[in-house]
C-alpha cells in the first residue's frame, strides 16, 4: 500500500509543537498553534469553557472537519495538549530517527506525538481528497493532571461515538482496558500534649498512623489491582505529641468490586489502629479518629475486543501487515473518561516511551507507522459504509 504520509512534515510539526510550552492548565499557546492548524483545514474550531472550569489559561480544542462520506460513522481522534514537568524550554534533539530532549526536561512526546499525528493525517486525507467520515478531533488540557480536560468536555459537542486516543507508550499494542482508581486522602486525629510533661495526656496521630500503615496490603494487590501511599505530613516539632496526620493514596483496579474492597481495606487499617488508642482522664474520653475524603479518578474502561473500533484498528493494521495487539493498562488516561461518558474510544501508541522521565524518547519510525495506522483507519471507516 502506498504511503502518503508526508514524514518530514510530521516530524517538523512534532518537533515545533514540542518547542512550544504547553504544562497542564497552560496550553493556551499550543492550542492557538493548533486551531490554526484546524481552521487551515477548513474545520470549524471551538474552544470549551473546560480552561475557567479548572483554572487553566485555555480550554478543550474542538474541531470539526466536515467529511465527504455522510453516511459513514463519525469517529473521534483525540490527544492532549499538555505536557509533565520538567517540561519548559524543552530542546529536542534528533539522533538519526530517535528523537530525544537534551536530558534536562521530559520530550514532550507525550502527548505532543498523537496530536501530531492527528493533524498529518488530516491534512493528507484533505490534499489526495480520500474518502472519509464526518471528524471529530478534540485536543484536550490537563490530561496529566488528573484527565481533569476531559472531565469537563461536554459529550454533546461531540457527534462522533467510537474513535481513538493516541496517548500510549507501548508500540504495537492497543489500550482497550484501563482500571477504575480511587483517590484518597486520611486525617489521623490524635490528642496534642507536651512530649515532656504530660505525654500520658497525649494520643500520637504519628503512632496510630503507623500502626495503620503497616497493617495496609500496599503495592501490588493482585494481578489486577495496585495501592499506594504515597504522601505523608504531620506533627509540628519534637516535643509535641502530634496530633494531626494527613496521607494521600490511591488504589486502582480493573475489577470495580476489588477496587471498593481495597479502598475499604485501606480505611478500615486505620480505623482499627485509632480504637486502639483510647484515653481517660479529668473525667472525660479521648480517642484517635480518622476523617477520609475518598474520591474516584476515574472509571474503569473496558472496550470488548469485537466492539467496531477495536475491528476497524486491526483490519488497518492487517492492510499495513502490521500486528496490534489488544492489551490493559495499569494508567488512566483521556480514554477511561471517554468511555465513561458514553463513547467507545479505545488508545493507540504513537511512538513515545520512557515517558514522564527526562529519558524521555521517540523513535520517529514508529510515529510514521503509526501515522499511517491513523490513516488507514479513517480511511477503512468511510469505505466500509
Ligand atoms: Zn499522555
Amino acid at each position: 500500500m502506498q504511503n502518503l504520509i508526508n514524514e518530514t512534515r510530521l516530524k517538523n510539526l512534532l518537533i515545533e509543537l514540542i518547542k512550544i510550552d504547553s504544562l497542564s492548565r497552560k496550553e493556551r499557546d499550543v492550542a492557538m498553534r493548533l486551531k490554526r492548524e484546524m481552521e487551515e483545514l477548513e474545520a470549524t474550531v471551538e474552544i470549551d469553557d473546560a480552561g475557567e472550569k479548572v483554572g487553566g489559561n485555555v480550554g478543550n480544542l474542538i474541531a470539526h472537519f466536515p467529511g465527504n462520506k455522510t453516511s459513514a460513522r463519525p469517529l473521534l481522534l483525540s490527544a492532549h495538549m499538555d505536557t509533565v514537568v520538567p517540561g519548559e524550554g524543552i530542546v529536542p534533539v534528533l539522533d538519526g530517527d530517535i528523537l530525544r530532549s537534551d536530558g534536562t526536561t521530559v520530550l514532550g512526546g507525550d502527548d505532543k506525538s498523537g496530536v501530531a499525528i492527528i493533524c498529518e493525517v488530516l491534512r493528507v486525507v484533505k490534499e489526495n481528497k480520500l474518502p472519509c467520515s464526518d471528524l471529530d478531533v478534540v485536543f484536550t488540557i490537563c490530561e496529566e493532571a488528573g484527565l481533569i480536560g476531559a472531565k469537563c468536555l461536554d459529550p454533546n459537542r461531540l457527534r462522533a461515538r467510537t474513535g481513538l486516543v493516541l496517548d500510549s507508550d507501548s508500540v504495537g499494542f492497543l489500550f482497550t482496558k484501563a482500571p477504575a482508581a480511587n483517590r484518597m486522602e486520611f486525617r489521623i486525629h490524635g490528642l496534642e500534649a507536651h512530649a515532656g510533661v504530660c505525654p500520658e495526656k497525649g494520643i500520637s496521630a504519628v503512632k496510630v498512623t503507623a500502626e495503620g500503615v503497616a497493617h495496609m496490603r500496599l503495592g501490588r494487590i493482585d494481578h489486577e489491582t495496585t495501592a499506594n501511599i504515597g504522601v505523608i505530613e504531620g506533627g509540628m516539632a519534637v516535643n509535641i505529641v502530634p496530633n494531626l496526620v494527613v496521607l494521600k493514596g490511591e488504589a486502582r483496579s480493573h475489577s470495580s468490586e476489588k477496587l471498593e474492597e481495597q479502598t475499604q481495606h485501606m480505611l478500615r487499617c486505620l480505623q482499627e489502629a485509632a480504637a486502639g488508642h483510647v484515653l481517660e482522664f479529668d473525667g472525660q474520653r479521648f480517642f484517635a479518629r480518622i476523617e477520609a475524603k475518598i474520591d474516584r479518578d476515574y472509571d474503569r474502561m473496558d472496550v470488548s475486543d469485537q466492539a467496531p473500533i477495536v475491528q476497524l484498528v486491526q483490519a488497518a493494521a492487517k492492510n499495513l501487515n502490521v500486528e496490534i495487539k489488544t492489551t490493559a493498562t495499569g494508567g488512566g488516561c483521556d480514554a477511561n473518561v471517554l468511555n465513561q461518558k458514553g463513547l467507545e474510544v479505545a488508545n493507540l501508541s504513537t511512538g513515545m516511551r520512557d515517558i514522564h522521565t527526562v529519558k524521555e524518547w521517540l523513535d520517529l519510525k514508529d510515529l510514521y507507522l503509526s501515522a499511517q495506522m491513523v490513516l488507514e483507519i479513517v480511511r477503512l471507516n468511510a469505505v466500509n459504509h
